[in-house]
């Protein structure tokens, strides 16, 4: 690999004497260490320390300049998860004029970006905490294009993902170990360190028990964009015609298994008059589980990581996710939460085994796959006994790796039924048009009038023209909502409207100032912000 850094010709000495007089200059966004991004210019790395090293001269700049508090409890996070202690990232100080006593430094000319995978064998978290972060990182910074250069730092040797990994860029990415083979003091000539979080949706479970994130701020929009792209890499077309409908059953072959699988598939190809298929990861190769789904009607699987290949369903496709007994699908919700992000227009659609004599249990297994012969024969027998795992910290509670690592006989009828409720006809009826959500703009030239009759009656006429962006779209119901306030009442009159003007004369009192405010509502839910408050005096 060493000679690939090798490729773009640098100037060995101007580097070197760059790095002595200017040192290394980092600015980085974000005010907290969960939300920083770093851009460095000359980050070194020492192989041998294991330690990021900033060098200071007269001409570095460090942004934000946080003391000791770069330590409380670090820069920031170098994955995607929140605030993960075994995450972090720092770099130690030195003066330039130490470079004197250091090994010579191999300058990387790649723009790098560095950061850590969270948990690389599990595709889950594959997708989540490095795919969509790292391309939309790269997105954010146009210098991270697709000849920069990844670098993962969490000290894991590739994975059985990798080559996922690789379609983010032309470069191959290097991983920690790689490293000491390029030198023993590397300098990134340009880098940027962290990953963005804006798109993950999902919160593990390390402080509080796991669920959707509190502050959800990606849509289906930007999970298309990303699985355009990558199914562009995979060399995949996006079949618009294909003409047969289907429902692929993702099972997995190791644990957690369906044990009347071939029933199952029987019953769904009865049920939904469809072709139904059966992929795993064991058996099928990547891309063939790609094509397979971004053509599918319905998608049902057993609970576990292979499921966040919703991602690359059609709209208008169904997630039907199976639950073992005794695990309540309301507190494991990863590929609920995606299913039903805005704009994903996905059906999802959760059973379980509500039935003891359907499951197989492991209590003899190791640990870490759901056994429980190692804890005290009273736990073991509450376990056994109990019939639904309580809410639990991330990530080796034992109660809930005996019933996640369980093998169920799916109760089909009952299954069916589930379906039936929110399926009625055929799964996956493509209503593919875009029903865009478009917020309506301001409304504008708002006026009122005021007229008295006697000394308690009054009428406020208040007109207003439609939203600038109105003219140009086509909205099945445009509404206004007004609100009628007092000047120094904390409560006010609301009402909905059709028209653009109203006279209000009920509650409205002579010599009296009114504070009125509109705005637009397209088809009932989409609410535009409020224009500038109108002040009216009767
Ligand atoms: N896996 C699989 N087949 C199996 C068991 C696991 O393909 O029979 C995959 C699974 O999709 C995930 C990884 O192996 O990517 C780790 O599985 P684990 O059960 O640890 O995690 P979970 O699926 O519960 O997140």
């Amino acid at each position: 690999q060493s000679q690939e850094l090798s490729e773009a010709q640098i100037d060995y000495h101007a580097a070197l004497q760059a790095l002595v007089e200017n040192g290394t200059r980092m600015v980085c966004t974000g005010r907290m260490h969960t939300d920083r991004i770093c851009r460095f210019e000359s980050l070194c790395y020492s192989t041998e320390a294991e330690e990021f090293i900033y060098f200071h001269s007269n001409s570095s700049v460090m942004l934000p300049n946080l003391g000791s508090r770069r330590f409380q409890p670090a820069l920031l996070d170098l994955s995607s998860v929140e605030d993960h202690n075994t995450q972090y990232f720092n770099f130690v100080e030195l003066p330039a004029a130490a470079l004197k006593f250091m090994p010579k430094p191999v300058f990387v000319p790649d723009v790098a970006l560095i950061a850590n995978r969270f948990n690389p064998d599990n595709l889950m978290h594959v997708f989540h905490d490095d795919l969509l972060p790292i391309y939309y990182t790269m997105q954010q910074f146009s210098d991270l294009d697709l000849e920069a250069r990844l670098f993962f730092m969490e000290g894991w040797s590739e994975g059985v993902h990798f080559d996922l990994y690789k379609l983010l860029s032309n470069k191959q990415p290097l991983l920690r170990e790689e490293l000491k083979t390029l030198g023993r003091l590397l300098c990134f000539t340009k880098s940027y360190v962290g990953l963005s979080k804006i798109t993950t949706w999902y919160q593990y479970g390390f402080v509080q028990p796991q669920g959707p994130k509190a502050n959800i701020l990606v849509s289906g929009n930007e999970i298309r964009q990303f699985t355009k792209f990558m199914m562009q890499k995979l060399n995949i077309s996006l079949e618009e015609s294909s003409s047969e409908e289907y429902i692929v059953v993702f099972s997995r072959t190791i644990n957690r298994l369906i044990l009347n699988e071939a029933e199952l598939i029987l019953a769904l190809a009865q049920e939904f008059q469809m072709k139904t298929i059966s992929v795993s990861l064991e058996e099928h190769s990547f891309s063939d589980i790609v094509r397979l789904i971004s053509n599918a009607s319905m998608l049902v699987s057993m609970h576990g990581a292979q499921l966040v290949m919703s991602l690359f369903l059609p709209r208008g496709a169904t997630v039907v996710e199976l639950f073992p007994y005794a695990i309540n699908p309301e507190h494991y919700t990863p590929y609920k939460t995606l299913a039903t992000l805005p704009g994903m227009d996905l059906q999802y659609i959760a059973w379980q085994n509500t039935d003891r004599e359907d499951t197989v249990t492991y209590p003899d297994r190791p640990w870490d796959q759901g056994g429980i012969a190692h804890l005290d024969k009273a736990e073991q027998e509450r376990i056994i006994k109990s019939t639904e795992v309580p809410r639990h910290l991330c990530c080796r509670n034992p109660e809930w790796l005996f019933r996640a690592y369980q093998d169920t006989k799916v109760n089909i009828p009952s299954l069916i039924h589930v379906i039936r409720q929110t399926v009625k006809s055929k799964p996956g009826l493509k209503k593919q048009k875009w029903s865009g959500s478009l917020y309506p703009g301001k409304v504008r030239d708002a006026k009122c009038q005021a007229s008295v009759q006697g000394t308690s009656e009054a009428k406020l006429a208040v007109s207003w023209q439609i939203p600038w962006n109105l003219r140009y779209l086509k909205v099945r119901e445009v509404k206004y909502e007004v609100w009628i306030q007092e000047q120094g009442e904390n409560t006010y009159m609301p009402y909905i409207l059709s028209h653009q003007n109203h006279t209000f004369s009920e509650n409205i009192k002579p010599f009296t100032i009114y504070l009125v405010w509109i705005r637009c509502i397209f088809n009932k839910n989409l609410l535009g912000p409020f224009a500038d408050v109108l002040l009216c005096s009767t």
